[in-house]
């Protein structure tokens, strides 16, 4: 059994064997033609096109019909592309003058509008580069007919695992068995992620190297709601995703009503309930799930998406439509993360050593200013259209806070001078994940303006543990004494100062859990959009002094064990019907 992390960018588990499809591109091998057959050549080069725009308008019109109007847009863009003389001309020309047969001269004129792209400075083309792969298989397939997918031979259900989908292999799809789709990569807005939503069947993408480690025939979980995804799963995790369909399904039921109650405790203490995003589009899922706003907006998403950085003005549209999509609740968009597991170390010339206690995060920021700065400057443009919240992360000394909070201000001031539009009085707050930060909390809250503790990484680095090295993962709990005893610090010195503190590691988004996050005295969880649902049920059907027991009970223990056996059965006694699969059921 293996298990991988990708992006979840269509809700859902699903449990199949895997279908690998390869995506290789075989050459076509230039073929000299005789001078009496060159018009032949361009005649056939000109059916195929004709083809080709044939089956696009039919691909059009069905998109239109059964898919969703971003899908059709797609085949309307391979139509304009094909009937653009700048593109489809030259290989006339080509076959003509260097006398080489139509698949040929169409392969070279496409790689060579392919490449055109990539160099363009504008992203948007550079992200059409896939479609003009895309659309050279069209055409080549025209004229010499199919080189097999593999698609047809799809006999059952099945999960589809690809290094990238393409819309045409999304297209031609048999609908009635693809359960899910994961791709080594892409991102919110890729095909893959787009033909996943219109079809409603769960996406994981951006899950690197999966396609090359999975075989056919395995059995693939996908979870397109946290992004996981397992290869081979023994028998016991099965059963635990397959509890979580039956839950997720019986609690979409109840979603309806559930979304416009408050997350209130039965004796009327309310908590307030935010999502964590990896993109601003997901923004919808947050506030369809009943959140008030992003708690956490994972920045380092654009960075991971694409290669090269994203411009200023990328990075503001990202931003900006967060704030949009939030609707007036706010936004806490968190500096990039980038660094140890957020990162391919190749971004370094020397690889680090020990990447976790490297330079990731903030102190990547202070080794990259200008970079830095130019995030600065796209959340504070973004600042301006509604509440922003703006967050640094892994800061571990009060002289790292002051640095980053110095470089706000600078870019403030650059700001104010340009005459930009931004908000020069947003909240500035920072998480607390290094014990450092955590034990020096009420010095840290005379100079922010509120905390978010990130246990994701509080939980490794208090207790060693790597939290992406699976060899050690029975090592790392959120429910271990000294993680609770740090949580409860914080909560204690942050209101002492009147400093707001949230918590927005994955632990928040557990039922129980959550509740013990409560009793400790956190009134804000920002958690995965799906689980928010989930916590709204539990909170409303405790008491806040129940909370507070089970806070005082699980402070009594000093093993992990005792404080995991604890919540278990707690879990049981109090949501049997919400068992979850995860830690605390
Ligand atoms: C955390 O560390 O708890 C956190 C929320 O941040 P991330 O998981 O992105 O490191
Ligand atoms: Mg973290």
């Amino acid at each position: 059994m293996q298990e991988f992390k990708g992006i979840p960018v269509s809700p859902g588990i699903a449990i199949a064997p895997c279908f690998v499809l390869d995506d290789e591109r075989e050459p076509v091998p230039m073929r000299a033609v005789a001078e009496a057959d060159l018009e032949r050549e361009v005649t056939r080069a000109g059916e195929a096109i004709e083809a080709s725009l044939g089956e696009l308008a039919a691909l059009h019109e069905q998109a239109k019909t059964e898919l969703s109007s971003d899908a059709a847009a797609i085949f309307a863009f391979h139509q304009t592309m094909l009937r653009d003389p700048s593109v489809v001309k030259p290989i006339g020309a080509m076959i003509r003058e260097e006398r080489v047969s139509a698949e040929y001269a169409v392969q070279e004129r496409f790689s060579a509008v392919a490449e055109m792209f990539q160099n363009m400075s504008d992203a948007t083309f550079r992200t059409k580069v896939d479609d003009v792969w895309d659309l050279e298989k069209r055409v080549i397939r025209q004229l010499i007919g199919e080189h097999a997918t593999g698609v047809e031979r799809l006999e059952g259900d099945a999960i589809i695992l690809a290094p990238d989908l393409t819309p045409t292999q999304a297209s031609a799809f048999d609908r009635t068995k693809i359960r899910g789709f994961a791709t080594d990569t892409g991102g919110q807005t890729s095909h893959t992620a787009i033909f996943a939503r219109a079809l409603g069947i769960p996406a994981v993408v951006g899950v690197s190297g999966i396609s090359r480690v999975a075989r056919e025939g395995d059995t693939l979980i996908i979870d397109g709601d946290s992004g996981i995804v397992v290869v081979n799963p023994d028998p016991e995790t099965i059963e635990r995703f397959k509890d979580r369909q039956r839950d997720v399904r019986a609690i979409e039921k109840g979603l309806t009503t559930l979304r416009d109650e408050p997350a209130t405790t039965r004796d009327g203490t309310t908590v307030t309930l935010l999502g964590n995003v990896e993109f601003g589009a997901e923004t919808e899922r947050v506030l369809h799930y009943g959140g008030e706003g992003v708690g956490l907006f994972r920045t380092e998403y654009l960075w991971l998406t694409r290669d090269g950085d994203p411009t200023e003005d990328e990075q503001y549209e990202e931003y900006k439509c967060a704030v949009d999509l939030a609707g007036g609740f706010p936004v806490t968009l968190r500096t990039f993360d980038l660094g140890a597991d957020k990162t391919t170390q190749a971004r370094f010339a020397r690889p680090e050593r020990n990447p976790f206690l490297g330079a990731r995060s903030i102190r990547y920021c202070f080794e990259h200013p200008e970079m830095f700065k130019t995030q600065l400057r796209a959340i504070l443009r973004a600042s301006a259209h509604g509440p922003v919240k703006i967050m640094f992360p892994l800061i571990g000394s009060v002289g790292e806070l002051r640095k980053a909070r110095l470089m706000l201000n600078e870019v403030m001031e650059d700001l104010a001078d340009e005459g930009i539009a931004h908000d020069p009085k947003l909240e500035v707050g920072m998480m607390v994940e290094v014990p450092s930060a955590a034990i020096m909390a009420s010095a840290f809250a005379r100079e922010v303006d509120f905390f978010s503790i990130g246990t994701n990484d509080l939980v490794q680095y208090t207790l060693a543990v790597d939290r992406t090295n699976e060899r050690v993962a029975d090592l790392y709990s959120a429910a271990h004494p000294a993680v609770i005893r740090l949580i409860k610090d914080v909560v204690r010195a942050a209101k002492r100062r009147g400093v707001p503190v949230s918590l927005c590691g994955e632990t928040a988004g557990e039922l129980v859990q959550s509740l013990l996050l409560i009793g400790i005295g956190l009134r804000t969880l920002s958690v995965t959009p799906s689980r928010i649902p989930y916590l709204k049920k539990a909170i409303r059907t405790v008491d806040l002094a129940h909370c507070e027991r089970l806070a005082r009970t699980a402070g009594t223990f000093d093993s992990e064990q005792q404080v995991t056996a604890y919540l278990r059965d707690q879990a049981r006694r109090l949501f049997p019907e919400l068992l979850d699969g995860r830690t605390d059921g």
